[in-house]
């Protein structure tokens, strides 16, 4: 038997121990979209999300939505409601956010030329990823006659401790080592550009509030150091994000209060030249990795060895992170429910698998659950960041899942 991740605690059972996503049950919304797979995300759930950020920072840190996590369009008219800005990391994301009136900044590497130019037409502030990008930017600008608001993203000395993918303190594509960002500052500033400020982002997935703390105290410094050694203070400051959910057996929730209050001691206590500036924090996975669940129906019940098998019409090319082939070194169970037996007891050990003609299709491994037959539906929850345009759709040529906003 193999653990399964901790189901989030916002979801429960009706009279009928059938799961409620939104107040609703499962059935509800795979009729209501007219089929499965389908990946649910639950409104009240982000909302509620923004609202405990918001309860728990100081009012003068901005809130930013990085759309990579999930660009669903009903999710981002929602996102447009709640927080202060979209981070984006292409051109095609800058189309699906750029109607709805926030603020965008563009972070990524290898933005081509006609991204440089759509962002700048388009008002956007682009973090500079290296030299040559930053004069390529110039160059567009001042061939098209275009004002370049122009960010650096700083590849810093220090990475968050503890997080899934550690950034930071190494060789990268992301960001220019900090040592020569003043001089670049410098740069783009005597060629006119419209200078916004400094990006640092250090890491991911951080579950540990003390990592984040010390990253976010290292950010300031550094932010500051920076400023100093160019001679001109940053308008804005972008801390990063990082925050993670707890997909695992043993993972414990971030204790977001925390790092929000650490970081109002952090920002009035902070270094004179950075009395001005705006700071803003970027989360994408946190915001909305919890609302998400992924439906997807049994289609066959089979024993082979003395193991039960559920299959079932989803699988890894929709939720690849689930089958644990998106970044993790170890396959270890998201949490996963039957959901019309949700409030059941364990009953049995299955393995419930995907429909690709591949072994490393699995959404559950050794895991028990509640009795289950074809035609139920299993729920594989924290499905709502990194699901469905993290996975390989075009991948045995399945039909494509279907996403609604509860
Ligand atoms: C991916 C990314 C984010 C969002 O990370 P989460 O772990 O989803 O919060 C924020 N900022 C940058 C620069 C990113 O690349």
């Amino acid at each position: 038997m193999k653990a399964l991740g901790p189901i989030p605690s916002a979801f429960s059972a009706d009279a009928d121990g059938r799961l409620l996503i939104g107040g609703r049950t499962a059935d509800h919304w795979t009729a209501e979209a007219r089929g499965t797979p389908l990946f649910v995300y639950d409104r009240a759930m982000i909302v509620a999300q923004a609202e405990r950020f918001r309860a728990a920072f100081p009012g003068e840190v901005a809130l930013h939505y990085a759309v990579k996590a999930n660009p669903f369009a009903p999710l981002l008219e929602t996102m447009a409601e709640l927080v202060d800005g979209f981070d984006v990391a292409s051109a095609g994301e800058l189309g699906k956010v750029a109607h709805l009136g926030r603020p965008v900044s563009f972070a990524g590497p290898g933005k081509r030329d006609f991204e440089l130019e759509a962002a700048m037409r388009a008002g956007v502030t682009i973090n500079l990823e290296s030299e040559g990008e930053a004069e390529r930017a110039l160059a567009i600008a001042a061939s098209e006659g275009l004002t370049a608001r122009l960010a650096v993203r700083v590849n810093p000395p220090f990475g968050l401790k503890g997080s899934g993918q550690k950034m930071g303190g190494l060789a990268s594509p992301f960001g220019v080592d900090h040592d020569r960002v003043p001089a670049l500052i410098r740069r783009i500033v005597e060629a006119g550009a419209d200078w916004q400020g400094l990006h640092i982002y250090a890491g991911s997935q951080a579950l540990k509030s003390e990592a984040l703390i010390d990253v976010q105290h290292e950010t300031i410094g550094l932010a500051a150091a920076i400023a100093e050694s160019a001679g001109l203070a940053p308008p804005n400051v972008n801390l990063g994000g990082g925050f993670g959910i707890p997909y695992f057996g043993k993972d414990e929730p971030l204790d977001v209060e925390a790092v929000g209050r650490a970081l109002g001691r952090a920002l009035a206590d902070r270094p004179e030249i950075l009395a001005g500036t705006q700071f803003a924090i970027e989360l994408g996975r946190w915001l909305v990795g919890e609302a998400g669940v992924y439906l997807t129906r049994i289609v066959d019940r089979k024993v082979s060895r003395g193991r039960t098998f559920l299959v079932t019409d989803g699988g890894l090319q929709h939720q690849l992170a689930a089958s644990g082939n998106f970044g993790q070194l170890l396959r270890r169970n998201y949490p996963v429910a039957i959901a019309s037996r949700f409030a059941a007891g364990a009953e049995e050990e299955v393995t419930v698998a995907g429909c690709l003609c591949t072994p490393l299709d699995l959404l559950a491994d050794e895991a028990m659950l509640p009795k289950a037959e074809v035609g139920d539906l299993v729920a594989v929850f924290c499905a709502g960041a990194y699901g469905l345009t993290a996975s390989p759709t075009a991948f045995l040529s399945q039909p494509m899942a279907r996403e609604i906003l509860a």
